[in-house]
């Protein structure tokens, strides 16, 4: 069963339902709906991660800040499965899925917007958007492609346009859009502000909100660690492919060391 929830929380956009799996919701109070433990992975001989553990209960949004390197991105990918681990374990509700095919986790609901948006350039922003419902149904494809548009109105604009030409905004609100279209069920964000004008960055902010708000579970990375832990519930602070600190957005914007490390206070 499905629960429609109205996107009235994005200020930029008129409220359009997305459906939402209620278990989603459901789930806050139960067992974590992702459970990270002493995850490690390597890329030869360089130790990217060492050992991370993390909880995802669901409904949450957990922020990932580190500097340049930490690991961010390497864990998200560890996440999704495009990246090998090389020990600990992924539990994704309840299974461990550590083993499983990055397709597989897909269908269970891991959607990534990947860092850099890797949107296809030469397709169009539709066929763009279709290939993230490549594990969905046909028959709702339609309709999850009219509540992405009610999402990014401008992307509605240009449906037939490539991709490529979108400017960088446009594209992260097009990766977003993709992920969307594979009805997360845990949303990895990977710096979906990198390189954006100010105003960009706080619209893609708004819709992250906005998603949040829904009671979408969301693991977001960013390098802007004041906008992430803001609206975090839950941050982690990597440095060298470990957790440096863990603790509520607001306990993290406080602590002194991520403050003058990351927060340039
Ligand atoms: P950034 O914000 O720069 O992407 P990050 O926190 O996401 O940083 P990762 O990209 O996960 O960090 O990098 C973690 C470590 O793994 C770094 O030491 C990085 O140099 C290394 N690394 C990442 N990708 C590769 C790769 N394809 N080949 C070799 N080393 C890599």
């Amino acid at each position: 069963m499905e629960l429609t929830l109205s996107r009235s929380a994005n200020p930029m956009t008129p409220s359009t339902p997305l459906p939402i799996p209620s278990d989603q919701l459901a789930a806050s109070h139960a067992a974590p709906l992702l459970r990270v433990e002493g995850l490690t992975s390597a890329y030869g001989r360089i130790q990217a991660l060492k050992g991370i553990s993390l909880e995802l209960r669901g409904g949450e949004t957990v922020a990932l800040v580190g500097a340049n390197g930490a690991g961010k991105t390497t864990f998200l990918r560890c996440l999704s499965g495009v990246q090998p681990i090389s020990g600990g374990r992924i539990l994704f509700d309840g299974e461990d899925i550590s083993a499983l095919r990055a397709d597989k986790r897909m269908r269970r609901g891991i959607c990534q917007s990947p860092e850099g948006r890797q949107v296809f350039g030469p397709l169009s922003i539709e066929d763009n958007l279709r290939l993230g419902a490549y594990t969905q149904p046909r028959q709702q494809v339609a309709g999850d492609l009219e509540r992405v548009y009610g999402l990014f109105p401008v992307l509605a604009e240009k449906r037939r346009l490539p991709a490529g030409t979108l400017s960088g905004g446009q594209q992260q609100m097009l990766a977003i859009g993709r992920a969307l279209m594979g009805r997360p069920r845990l949303l990895l964000l990977d710096e979906p502000s990198m390189g954006l004008a100010p105003l960009l960055v706080e619209e893609v902010f708004a819709v992250v909100r906005a998603l949040k708000a829904e009671g979408m579970s969301i693991v977001l990375a960013e390098q802007n660690a004041f906008a992430a832990l803001a609206l975090a519930d839950r941050g982690y602070v990597l440095e060298t492919g470990t957790v440096a600190l863990e603790g509520s957005g607001t306990e993290l914007i406080g602590n002194e060391q991520v403050r003058s490390a990351y927060l340039g206070m």
